[in-house]
């Protein structure tokens, strides 16, 4: 004998009803079945509705006509699909169930008042016309059933809406009524009787229960529960995409997740099947072959964690006060409140001060359980020896489950700086003895996020990069490029990065499933959002992403000032833009405030030396205790490559001109020219060693002499350059003829920066420097008398970008350290 239970969104069409009879018509070739069914899906929300509404005639009927269209659906269907079937039974069956829901709602109506008994009869009508309805498509398919009456034998106490099963007392009548069992036989689920012969019901989804009851009455050897998904996975799989099928659980987990929310299961059905030690196998209607999940009696510790769960719409009550200390009986006469008006704690924890009491409940009890406590502790809280009594609501539970996780350490450090990484703040914490699972409540909203971080950091090891990049010019198209080439790669390593935001200078293009890299040009600056952080912050909330990252690839001077903002949201920033770290030093540390409160990163190593490991270096070396003595380095590719062409004779027009082409220069070459792109590297270097100046504090001295007119955009700009070719080539000449070259050199020395052209001989370190190349030495008390000397291309878009590249990867390090 086996015990078959199909849940409502296995009966949700007519289709759904000729799979269930093929599967039940399969499986009692071997065996007698018992089939539990519920309602049809949505069916008993709409029965659950016309009882709220008992005082509102027109709601009440326009309630009813919803159940009765769900139903007279079905039944047309199936009359249009199985032959056979016995629409004139099924329409009579409808039509006896829609005069007694009338005659209950008139009565009920008449009163203003709904008794719950008679509530239990209204929504548990669903269930009844299933048995019906699926009776006469077995028979339709040649195969006799008779049914099952719950009333005769699932006992269960008096709450009449979330009653509970005297397994006894079942059993006893079970044998008494059903001695002997057809090969098939259908009861409706959901449904029981007290003991004065008043229908209950067994709580929301509760024909699950039902099923493990009659599993028990019945002796049967499984309790299959057949729904519509291909068992229980490791988190809900409508939360997160690729959760992890499970094979077998051990009934402590399934009780244990079923309790915190897997909905799959209801949680009062583990119990009945565990203490007669009845396997329980979740099964797909949709895809019988898969083999399901086998819940059964042996612990199962190979895996430390096996799932994560979560239940929402919870409120946390808090009862506080001097009067608590010590006083005894207190948590006694708050659970007492509670267990008379019937109301569930999900969760409980008391400070160890004996100055707070704080537990869980259902939102839905909230009201009464104020009431109840309010009045329980009148005279306290008149006193004042109460605080008045605190609810906050809105909330989850979140709770990682595994028998494994029974002495294993670091399970709890994990799931909390899981939580820290996205940004959930911990309300509560419980974890029982037994140490199979862990809960912690947080904010609802926050739900979402917390179980993909979970679900990422315990068993996809995927983590996430959802990056916003802002700035499509010569940079950010090379980077959107390497991305687009590396994201099979990354996935490969298991690293999912995606681009969600494109901007240009019209506004982000936001995309959910993260923008189709192939063919960005397409999308970018259609249909766009305006840039700033609240959008950004909206889209990585509303998408759950807990990674995210702005990638500002612009020189953009208004765009750097919000970075504090994006960090202070949650956003990393990465950046080869210098206007931040160049603003006020008060911005520079603002920044730096706003990175740490919400642990995030800042990343611009690109900002000095393009892809050289400069900044990492650096700070490393500050570090480790060292301090910068004395700095010197050709610090701009752009005029690298530019002194050196002059050196070869070419013009300073023609040089910027190609410098430029090649994406050597800032989107400004004026920029470069200035002297402001080196002197603001070298503030950024100074500033790392702790250097607290500003830009102002830089001697510069520039290309571009102070008489010369460089205003206008860009064009009109390189359009006057000319003027200065015989100027400069007179400069390049002269120190050739002493044998030197002109190199753009900055120097940090004794506190103060300073950035010049100097001529430089052949013995000169830096005189080889050219073509783009840059050369930094760091000079510092480790490292002398011999510098650290970093050479290499610091400009260029592919350098460049590839540097960004490498900071965006650098987001997923503090995911891992954590
Ligand atoms: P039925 O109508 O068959 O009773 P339910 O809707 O009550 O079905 O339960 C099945 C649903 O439970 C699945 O569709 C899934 O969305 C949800 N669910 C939540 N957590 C889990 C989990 N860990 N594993 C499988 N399903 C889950
Ligand atoms: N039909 C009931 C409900 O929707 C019971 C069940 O489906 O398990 O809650
Ligand atoms: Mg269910």
């Amino acid at each position: 004998m086996r015990v078959l239970k199909f849940g409502g969104s296995s009966l949700a069409s007519a289709k759904r009803f000729t799979e269930v009879a093929n599967i039940i018509a399969d499986k009692c070739q071997s065996t007698p079945v018992a089939v539990v069914v519920s309602a049809p899906q949505g069916v008993t929300n709409h029965l659950v509705a016309m009882a709220d509404n008992i005082s509102n005639e027109v709601q009440m009927v326009s309630d009813l006509a919803k159940f009765k269209h769900e139903i007279q659906t079905i039944i047309s269907e199936l009359s249009n699909t199985v032959s056979g079937f016995d629409v004139a039974h099924s329409e009579a069956e409808l039509a006896k169930w829609e005069i007694q829901l009338n005659r209950y709602m008139h009565g009920a109506n008449l009163l203003s008042f709904c008794p719950e008994h008679v509530r239990a009869r209204i929504i548990s009508t669903g269930e009844r016309l299933s048995v019906a309805m699926l009776i006469s498509v077995l028979k339709a398919t040649g195969h006799q059933a008779s049914a099952l009456v719950p009333e005769n034998f699932l006992i269960t106490n008096e709450a009449s809406l979330n009653a509970i099963a005297d397994l006894n007392e079942c059993k006893q009548a079970f044998k008494r009524e059903y001695a002997h069992l057809e090969s098939i036989s259908v009861m409706p689920g959901f449904i029981g009787v007290d003991d004065k012969g008043q229908v209950t019901t067994l709580g929301r989804n509760g024909s699950d229960y039902s099923a493990a009851v009659l599993a028990v009455c019945a002796e049967a050897e499984c309790c299959e529960i057949w729904t519509d998904v291909d068992g229980v996975y490791n988190a809900d799989p409508r939360v997160i995409k690729d959760a992890k099928l499970l094979d077998y659980l051990s009934y402590q987990e399934a009780m244990e997740l079923s309790y915190f929310g897997a909905k799959v299961l209801h949680p009062k059905t583990i119990g009945p099947i565990a203490q007669f030690h009845i396997p329980c196998l979740i099964k797909n209607t949709g895809n019988p072959e898969a083999p399901g999940t086998l819940i059964a009696n042996e612990t199962d510790d190979k895996q430390q964690v096996k799932a994560i769960s979560n239940l929402d719409d919870l409120t946390m009550v808090n009862v506080s006060g001097p009067g608590m200390k010590g006083m005894v009986g207190m948590a006694s006469r708050v659970f007492a409140a509670m267990s008379q008006e019937k109301i569930s704690m999900v969760m409980i924890s008391q400070s160890s001060s004996e100055y707070c009491i704080s537990f869980c409940i259902y939102s839905s009890d909230a009201k009464i359980a104020e009431q109840s406590l309010n009045q329980e502790f009148e005279l306290e809280l008149l006193n004042g020896l109460l605080e008045p009594v605190a609810l906050q609501s809105n909330l989850s539970i979140v709770s990682l489950v595994g028998d494994g996780m029974h002495h294993q350490r670091g399970m709890a450090a994990k799931l909390f700086s899981s939580l820290a990484q996205a940004r959930v703040n911990v309300v509560a914490i419980a974890q029982d003895s037994s140490e199979r699972s862990i809960s912690v409540v947080i904010e609802q909203r926050k739900c979402t996020d917390a179980v993909k971080v979970c679900h990422q950091n315990f068993f996809s090891h995927r983590p996430t990069i959802d990056a916003f990049v802002v700035g499509c010019g010569v940079v950010g198209s090379e980077l959107i490029s390497q991305i687009a080439k590396q994201q099979q790669s990354l996935k490969a390593q298991n690293i999912d990065l995606k681009v969600y935001g494109l901007a240009n200078s019209q506004g982000m293009v936001f995309d959910k499933e993260g923008i189709d890299l192939e063919s960005w040009q397409d999308k970018v600056g259609v249909n766009t959002t305006p840039l700033n952080v609240d959008n950004v912050k909206a889209f990585a909330r509303d998408n759950h992403l807990i990674n995210p990252v702005l990638v500002d690839v612009t020189s953009n001077e208004a765009l750097a000032l919000t970075y504090a903002d994006y960090l202070g949201e949650g956003i990393h920033v990465v950046t080869p833009n210098k206007k931040a770290n160049t603003d006020s030093w008060a911005y520079y540390q603002k920044l730096r405030v706003a990175a740490q409160s919400t642990n995030r990163r800042f990343l611009y190593e690109t900002t000095v030396g393009a892809g050289l490991p400069v900044i990492d270096t650096l700070q490393n070396l500050i570090k480790a205790g060292d301090e910068l003595v004395r700095f010197e380095g050709v610090l701009s590719g752009s005029l690298s490559y530019i002194f050196g062409k002059l050196e070869e004779g070419m013009s300073l027009s023609q040089a910027t001109a190609i410098a430029k082409e090649n994406g050597f220069t800032e989107p400004d070459p004026r920029d470069d020219l200035s002297g402001m792109d080196v002197a603001r590297k070298l503030l950024i270097m100074a500033r790392e060693a702790g250097m607290p100046l500003e830009l102002s504090d830089i001697k510069v001295d520039s290309v571009l002499p102070n008489d010369f007119d460089a205003s206008g955009d860009v064009n009109q700009f390189m359009q006057n350059l000319p003027t200065l070719d015989k100027s400069v080539a007179e400069k390049v000449n002269k120190a050739k003829a002493e044998g030197k070259v002109l190199r753009y050199i900055g120097i940090i020395n004794g506190g103060k920066c300073q950035v010049s052209i100097d001529a430089v001989g052949a013995d000169h370190p830096l005189y080889s420097i050219k073509d783009g190349e840059n050369a930094l030495a760091i000079h510092s008390r480790y490292y002398q008398p011999l510098p650290f000397v970093l050479r290499g291309y610091g400009a260029g878009a592919a350098v460049t970008a590839a540097g960004v590249f490498g900071d965006l990867l650098r987001t997923l390090a503090w995911e891992q350290q954590h």
